[in-house]
């Protein structure tokens, strides 16, 4: 099977003000026609930002992206954002149950799968995070909690158009540390495995699998070469467009 096109994707998380848009503007220069035919960009960044950089990027093919968004699509939801909000913004991804978000505010599976949902429900591409803590992984349980969230947080209508996954180990984020690339491989060819149960056949091999967590351009190119690791989801150095683009070129 031809390997999927490859995705790089920034996580920004609570960071960027207005006179950010500097760095989009200078991803937007680097990114070269050479780099343009090897991988797809994508930027999260901060909900506020999110309308202004969907703007600058038309016609540049960088993809602008929600951080998290509400299963519902309108309501009395205080604080809130729904799916359509984000597409309505010019955002083509989603980020959906981030590590951050299971922590800090609870997320169950369930919860991720009906955000996930409803980036489907508006024509959104959900990026679903996954990922074992270092207690789990301690533990020898990291397999079997991909899985279970796999199944857990992958809706049923998901296809290799509107599905990525993003294997994050809880452990990994922002710490400088990372998996052995065996380890890597490891987790991506069961995700690849449990992929082909969840959305099918025809697609699986075509859904995008990104590692994430302290991905920076000296470890890049070595953890994408990993056989079933299709780009890349970066928190910290895609605050950086130096190093962005620099993780991009890692293909
Ligand atoms: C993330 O949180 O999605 C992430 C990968 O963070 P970092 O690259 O900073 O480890």
């Amino acid at each position: 099977v031809d390997r999927p096109r490859p995705l790089v994707a920034g996580n920004w998380k609570m960071n960027g003000l207005k006179s950010s848009a500097k760095v989009l503007g200078e991803i937007q220069a680097g990114y070269t026609p050479g780099l343009k035919a090897k991988v797809d960009l994508a930027v999260c960044p901060p909900a506020t930002l999110l309308g202004m950089f969907a703007l600058m990027a038309v016609g540049s093919r960088i993809a602008v992206g929600g951080q998290d968004c509400h299963a519902k699509e309108l309501g009395a939801y205080t604080g809130d954002l729904s799916a359509e909000m984000l597409a309505d913004a010019g955002a083509t991804y989603v980020l959906v149950g981030h590590s951050e978000r299971r922590q800090y505010h609870g997320e169950k599976d369930k919860d991720v799968c009906d955000k996930a949902l409803a980036a489907h429900r508006a024509g959104l591409t959900a990026i679903v995070c996954i990922g074992e803590t270092r207690e789990e992984r301690e533990a020898g349980r990291t397999l079997a909690v991909v899985k279970k969230q796999l199944r857990g947080s992958v809706p049923a209508d998901s296809t290799a158009q509107n599905l990525v996954i993003a294997y994050e180990p809880v452990w990994a984020i922002g710490t400088g540390l990372t998996p052995t690339t065996a380890d890597v491989a490891e987790v991506h060819g069961v995700i690849r495995e449990e992929l082909r149960r969840l959305v099918g056949k025809a697609e699986y091999a075509k859904v995008r699998i990104l590692y994430g967590g302290s991905v920076k351009p000296s470890n890049a190119a070595e953890l994408m070469a990993v056989e079933n690791v299709d780009g890349a989801l970066v928190g910290g150095a895609s605050l950086v467009a130096s190093d962005f683009l620099a993780i991009a070129g890692g293909y």
